[in-house]
This record gives C-alpha cells, sequence and structure tokens, in this order.
C-alpha cells in the first residue's frame, strides 16, 4: 500500500445500502464512532423494491420506522401467485409466526435515502462518492485505503473492525479472497419501471405478484406495485431460456408477457416508458462470513435469489446480529462470530435456499398453487414468505426439507 494520510477510527461501515445503514446506526446509538464509506451519491437506483414484513423489526431497532412510515411508499400485505388460470394469496396479516402483519413495495433510491438520512440524522458520518479501493487486515488494526471520486485522492482509514455492506459491489469477498461461486445456476432478471394503469379489480396492490411462465414453470415474473401508479416488472429466467430471443431489452421482456395471458392482461394499458435493464449471474456465495477485524453483511456476503424478495430481509438482519454482536466485542467481550453470527444467520438463510430450490424444481410451487391447503399450512407458509425463516417454532422452518417434500408429495398426489 502506498504512504497516504492515514485517519483513526473505531468501526467503518463499507456501503450505505440498507446492511451499511442499520447496521451503522445501531451502533451509532450504542454510544460508538461509526464512519460509513459510500461510492455512489444518493439517491440512487438499485433492485429490490418488495419487502418483506420481518425487515420492518430491524427498521424499527434502529429507530427509523416512523421515517419509512412517513415516506409513503406503498403498503404490502403479502404475496400474490398465479400461472395460467390459478391463483392464490398469503396474507402476511394471517402468518404463524407472531410479528409485523405489513410492509412496503418501496422505490429503493428513495427507500434507501430514508434510512441512510437517518443514520445520519442520529449521528452517523456518511461520505458519499468515497470507494474502498483495497484492504490490509495483516497488522492488528484494519487499513482500508479510499479514494474520492470528485477529485481522485487518496487517504487510508485504520479501524478496529470494518463491516462490509457494499453489497453487489462484495469488496471485502473480492480483495480477501473470499469469494465462491453459488451452487444456483446463472439465472438473468430483465426488469423496468411502467406505468401501469391497471384497472383489473382483482388485482390488489398491496401484495407482490408473481407470475409462473405458463410452459417454462422455471420462468417467472415480478409486478411489484408502487404508490405513485407505477410498478416495478421484471422477468427471471435461466440463461438457456434466452436463447434465440430478442437482445434488445424491451422486446425481450415484451415478449415474456405476450407469452403469459394472465400477466398480459393486467398489464395491457401499461406505458412502457423506462428503458428495460438486466443483471445476470446475481447469485453469490463466500467462504467465510467473518474473520479478524471484518464481518460481511447482506449481499456482500451471499445472494440466494429474488424469487421470494428475502433479499433486503437478510441484508438487514445481518446487519443487527453484527451490529449486536460488534457492540458486546467493543465492550470488552470475548465474542465467538461463528457461533454467534455466521451459523444462526445461515439457518435462516438455508431455510430460504430449501424453499428457492423448490421453487425452481417445481415442487414449492406443487404447495403455492394447491388449492386445498388447509389453514394452518398457509400460515406456517406465510411466516416464510414475510420473512420470519428464523422462527424454529415454524415446523416448516425447523424441518423445512422434509417438510416440503411431504407436503409436495400430498400435492402433487390430489
Ligand atoms: P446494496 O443495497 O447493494 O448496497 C450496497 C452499497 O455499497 C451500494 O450503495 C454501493 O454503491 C456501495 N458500494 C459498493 N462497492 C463499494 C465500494 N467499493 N466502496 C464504497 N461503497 C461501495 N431484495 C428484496 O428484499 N426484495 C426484492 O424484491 C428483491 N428483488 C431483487 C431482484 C433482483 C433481480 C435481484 C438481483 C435482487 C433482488 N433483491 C431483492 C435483493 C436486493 O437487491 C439486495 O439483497 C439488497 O439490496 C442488499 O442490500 P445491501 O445493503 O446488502 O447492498
Amino acid at each position: 500500500m502506498k504512504s497516504l494520510e492515514v485517519e483513526q477510527r473505531q468501526v467503518v461501515v463499507i456501503g450505505a445500502g440498507p446492511s451499511g445503514a442499520i447496521a451503522a446506526a445501531l451502533l451509532k446509538r450504542n454510544g460508538h464512532d461509526v464512519l460509513v464509506l459510500e461510492r455512489q451519491r444518493f439517491p440512487r437506483f438499485s433492485i429490490g423494491e418488495s419487502l418483506l414484513s420481518h425487515c420492518l423489526d430491524f427498521v424499527e431497532e434502529a429507530g427509523m420506522l416512523d421515517a419509512v412510515k412517513a415516506a409513503g411508499f406503498q403498503t404490502k400485505h403479502g404475496a400474490a401467485f398465479a400461472w395460467n388460470e390459478r391463483y392464490t394469496e398469503f396474507d402476511f396479516r394471517e402468518k404463524f409466526t407472531p410479528g409485523k402483519d405489513s410492509t412496503y413495495q418501496v422505490q429503493r433510491a428513495d427507500f434507501d435515502k430514508v434510512l441512510a438520512d437517518e443514520a445520519e440524522r442520529q449521528g452517523v458520518e456518511i461520505r458519499y462518492e468515497e470507494e474502498i479501493i483495497a484492504a490490509d487486515f495483516a497488522s492488528e488494526r484494519p487499513r482500508l485505503s479510499v479514494r474520492r471520486l470528485a477529485d481522485g485522492h487518496e487517504y487510508q482509514v485504520e479501524c478496529t473492525f470494518v463491516l462490509d455492506g457494499s453489497g453487489y459491489g462484495r469488496v471485502l469477498p473480492r480483495l480477501l479472497d473470499l469469494e465462491l461461486p453459488s451452487t444456483f445456476p446463472v439465472r438473468r432478471a430483465v426488469f423496468t419501471h411502467i406505468e401501469d394503469r391497471i384497472d383489473d379489480p382483482a388485482f390488489d396492490r398491496e401484495k407482490i405478484l408473481i407470475t409462473t411462465h405458463p410452459e417454462m414453470r422455471d420462468v417467472w415474473f415480478w409486478t411489484i406495485p408502487f404508490s405513485n401508479g407505477r410498478c416495478s416488472l421484471g422477468v427471471v429466467a435461466d440463461a438457456k431460456h434466452h436463447e434465440g430471443r430478442e437482445t434488445d431489452l424491451d422486446a425481450n421482456l415484451k415478449r415474456f408477457v405476450a407469452e403469459t395471458p394472465s400477466l398480459a392482461k393486467v398489464l395491457k394499458n401499461a406505458v412502457w416508458d423506462t428503458p428495460a435493464r438486466e443483471i445476470n449471474g446475481y447469485s453469490a456465495n463466500v467462504t467465510r462470513l467473518h474473520g479478524p477485524g471484518y464481518a460481511l453483511l447482506g449481499n456482500a456476503a451471499e445472494f440466494l435469489d429474488p424469487v421470494f424478495s428475502s433479499g433486503v430481509t437478510i441484508a438487514m438482519r445481518s446487519a443487527s446480529m453484527a451490529a449486536g454482536l460488534l457492540h458486546r466485542q467493543l465492550s470488552g467481550e470475548v465474542v465467538d462470530w461463528e457461533s454467534a453470527f455466521a451459523i444462526p444467520l445461515k439457518r435462516g438463510v438455508d431455510t430460504f435456499r430449501v424453499y428457492v430450490e423448490g421453487w425452481y424444481d417445481g415442487s414449492f410451487q406443487d404447495v403455492i398453487y394447491y388449492e386445498h391447503a388447509s389453514d394452518d399450512i398457509r400460515r406456517m407458509i406465510s411466516s416464510i414468505l414475510a420473512g420470519y425463516a428464523w422462527d424454529e417454532k415454524n415446523p416448516y422452518v425447523a424441518e423445512p426439507k422434509r417438510r416440503l417434500r411431504v407436503l409436495a408429495e400430498l400435492c402433487a398426489q390430489d
């Protein structure tokens, strides 16, 4: 590393997205010095617009719930699923696990700015347009190299602990060689925002609509209504399903929608006014979630799949857990990050993983679209869809693989 001016801090958080903002605020609330370094200027676009109820537990813990409530986002009470003539809804107000009954569908540019501004209001220092370009964990105190994007000025920060909330930037996994390929196949999401003009009275703006493609069951769409008459719309498909299709992203997305009559009907009046974008091969993993002087939060650690909108919830849960442990460590306690952070965090992530795998192999879709499921089972599934994937009292969390296999077999036989 070059010899540059070195600033001394207690905690540095990389990234001011949901994981970084929540972790930083929680540490500050416990009296610690926190510096957040964020590469972009907010507001900035981010994908991940449908939230789960459980994430509001962490927004509340960080003292930001009133600000989020005041921002006027679209209320969300659950998830609806459509496949050809089949339609089913799961309502977070009717879930097994006690907890939040509703959440929001948010334009992430606005939502992330609310959280970051709240963290600043609570005393966290955030430096925007400053990028981490190198990391040195060889000494007792980690040292990060930072570049100010406005003028290229570089400096270093030495600190006691680094929390990496850099999301798809995956700063420490890249710099410390922690990256591990995901076990999921490479999937591609093509998405846009539309003025939806939905006039179908059966359409529920308070739910995300997940639509399965009529023939290719592993291809699915999200329709996420916002509070301003607009929707986020996207299609997710394995790379092989994109072969031979339009390379133009708008044409590609429109053709997938046109092939799916129930969705085409909902969107028949939509004004397509925003160029579509894409994200390829977004699933990622790491060899470890922590090491001496650092822990990985949210997407900087692992990202599964967007189908159950679990990303922000996992990001915030990891932030809350890491901030709590780091507070104890900074207060002089010895903390075992493996048993107190990595293992319990992964337990819930692995629960989501079972249902994501079941979605793509069709077994969980058989359960979702089954018309005679008991209310009890629907409540247990609603809990998972609301983000409460760490509630071991829920049998579908405690033994996800076995329970899903048995249930899927029953649904398939009926
Ligand atoms: P981010 O939100 O990505 O924030 C990371 C921040 O770090 C960014 O602001 C970035 O600028 C900054 N940064 C990066 N590199 C550096 C650097 N070198 N130096 C300084 N700063 C840096 N999740 C949901 O909950 N609901 C959904 O509906 C949903 N849909 C999705 C759809 C798709 C197609 C995909 C791919 C994901 C979806 N997700 C969804 C997941 C969601 O996008 C992420 O899980 C979530 O944004 C993770 O939050 P984070 O705080 O970890 O990272």
